[in-house]
């Protein structure tokens, strides 16, 4: 079974593949960096400079994961202090909702007697962290599942602070560089970890994946229409300042125009100032995700994020926390952590739920078909509906 969960920002309608994620207001670098000739900006000007303009993939790439450079692979740049905040860094209650809907997953589904949870580019853990203190409290009903996690990391940094999050300090982890697993070791409460550069390498076997904030960060090819039909752009160094890179149209068809499918122009940001300073993120097409996934499973979503949360009890959740709370600024915290998802200006409306289910979760015969392609979310998946425990 492989069932997925992920949330990103949805395309808006803006004409523009490029966008933030929600930075914080603690991320003090952006003026400062802007005009720094960075170690990656020389990579990238000796590697244009050597083999000719690269696309936006390989820039992005380059960016964010080269293993010596990338933005992600020596930073920690999330959270409070970092250059942007994500969800279950705002609030507990996030990772928990998330927690409550794998269970409620995991019974409908059956009940299998194993899973292993996936989470594909897991940040500094902490969305896991509260899963699974939810698959604790939940104890009693999945005693009889073996349960196991795996994380598809390519950030030394990242991994080692998810190491701190949610590993046992007690009990070492066994680290190989050299291996497809590269790290392992047993959670705070009791279960086995593993973490790997590539999902491909996770064992094959009856799996949740979660991918938070992960799509959008996977290397992309832009397009522009011209008069001679489509045209990829590629990053060129800029022959009017030698310590720019500039956007350029390939001359003449390129090997990803045989992927396009109705893409549309694109307006240029800034994205070329500092590489490697700052991150990088593009629109995930949920149509495009929908239309590739098409047959093979059934697809819910995207749901705003206010909607899926509410479906899932976060007002409950707010009420039991708010009333265990001494603390007038614990409430306060609280407060601000539940607006700041909810809030339709703020990340409610921006951010979105979409999931992969295999048809036989949802409805059998012509129902099923109806569900492939339809929009409507089934009634049976919580968070695309109001959670009822089965
Ligand atoms: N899910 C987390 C973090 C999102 S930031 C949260 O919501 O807080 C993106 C994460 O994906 C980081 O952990 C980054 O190191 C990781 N990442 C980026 N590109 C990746 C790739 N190609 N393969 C695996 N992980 C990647």
């Amino acid at each position: 079974m492989n069932a997925v969960v992920r949330r990103c920002v949805a395309r808006a309608g803006i004409p523009c593949i490029w966008r933030g994620k929600c930075f914080s207001s603690g991320s003090g670098n952006e003026p400062a960096e802007s005009n720094r000739v960075t170690p990656m900006l020389r990579h990238l000007m000796y590697k244009i400079k050597s083999t000719g303009p690269i696309t936006v993939a390989e820039y992005m790439k380059e960016v964010l994961t080269n293993p010596a450079k990338g933005y992600y692979v020596h930073h920690d740049m999330l959270g409070e202090k970092g250059d942007f905040i994500t969800s279950p860094e705002i609030s507990q209650i996030f990772g928990e909702l998330l927690g409550v809907w794998f269970v409620s997953e995991w019974i409908a589904s059956g009940k299998s007697t194993a899973f292993q949870l996936v989470e594909l580019g897991p940040g500094r853990g902490t969305l896991t962290a509260d899963i699974l203190r939810v698959f604790s409290q939940l104890g009693s009903v999945l005693k009889a599942c073996d349960i196991s996690i795996h994380l598809v990391e390519v950030s030394q940094r990242l991994s080692e602070i998810q190491a701190l999050t949610l590993t046992e300090e007690k009990v070492p982890l066994e680290r190989d560089a050299e291996s497809l697993v590269y790290m392992k070791g047993i959670t705070k409460s009791g279960i086995p970890i593993s973490w790997y550069r590539d999902l491909k390498d996770v064992p094959k076997g009856y799996s949740f994946y979660l991918a938070h904030e992960f799509f959008d960060v996977l290397p992309v090819h832009k397009f522009q229409k011209t008069p001679h039909g489509w045209r990829e752009v590629l990053v060129d160094v800029d022959p009017q300042a030698s310590d720019k890179l500039r956007f350029v149209l390939a001359p003449c068809a390129t090997p990803a125009e045989a992927f396009i499918q109705g893409f549309y122009g694109h307006q240029l940001h800034d994205v070329l100032i500092a590489p490697g300073t700052a991150d990088l993120t593009a629109d995930v097409d949920f149509s495009y995700l929908r239309r590739m996934a098409q047959e093979k499973v059934a697809c819910l979503g995207p749901v705003e994020q206010r909607t899926f949360l509410k479906n899932m009890g976060i007002d409950v959740r707010l009420k039991v926390l708010l009333d265990k709370a001494g603390e007038p600024s614990m409430k306060q915290q609280l407060l601000r952590g539940y607006d700041m998802l909810m809030n339709p200006q703020k990340m409610g409306e921006r951010f979105n739920f979409f999931a992969l289910l295999p048809h036989q979760r949802l409805h059998g015969g012509s129902q099923e078909r109806n569900a492939r392609q339809s929009k409507t979310p089934s009634s049976s998946v919580a968070g695309f509906n109001e959670l009822i425990w089965q």
